[in-house]
């Protein structure tokens, strides 16, 4: 995947997060995208709806794509998120085998807009540093600039 290639999808992933507010949830979007290109799954946030606290977009993806692909397949596709994947979420991206993942904005503004809001108290912690304590090469592209606006304004009037 190439740099439009990467705005495109985190396009989609940026949509998935509105339908996540929309319907009722912290607007956090993600998506699996395979080696050629095809959108496999979208996930937005499950939170709030399902009451569970490791609904996060990405790791719920991540769990989802562990029932349906091997980790060898995993390995070659790319989650794209709209926000940098919190420590929960490296896990679950680490745990899935997924072997890329891309990010509209980091976590450190992510929590610039969240403050200590008690339903998201955003960790600051670049998902690179726990990726780099694991035994797998992960590959982490991220902030995509062209993209970091429109991410964050979706979260406008959420946190206040
Ligand atoms: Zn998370």
């Amino acid at each position: 995947m190439n740099h439009k290639d990467h705005i495109r999808f985190l396009k989609r992933a940026i949509e998935v997060s509105r339908e996540s507010r929309e319907h009722g949830n912290t607007p956090f979007g993600a998506i699996l995208v395979d080696g050629e290109g095809n959108i496999l799954m979208e996930q937005g946030n499950v939170e709030i709806t399902e009451n569970i606290c490791t609904g996060h977009a990405e790791t719920t993806l991540a769990a989802r794509a562990s029932h349906k692909y091997t980790k060898d397949f995993l390995w070659n596709c790319t989650l794209y998120t709209t926000a940098e994947p919190c420590a929960m979420c490296a896990g679950a991206i680490y745990w899935a085998n997924i072997g890329n993942v891309v990010y509209g904005m980091t976590e450190r503004q992510l929590l610039s807009m969240t403050g200590s809001n008690e339903i998201n108290p955003t960790f600051d912690l670049p998902c690179r540093n726990v990726f780099s304590c694991g035994q797998k090469e992960i590959q982490v592209t991220g902030p995509i600039d062209e993209v970091v606006e429109e991410a964050a304004k979706i979260h406008e009037g959420y946190w206040d």
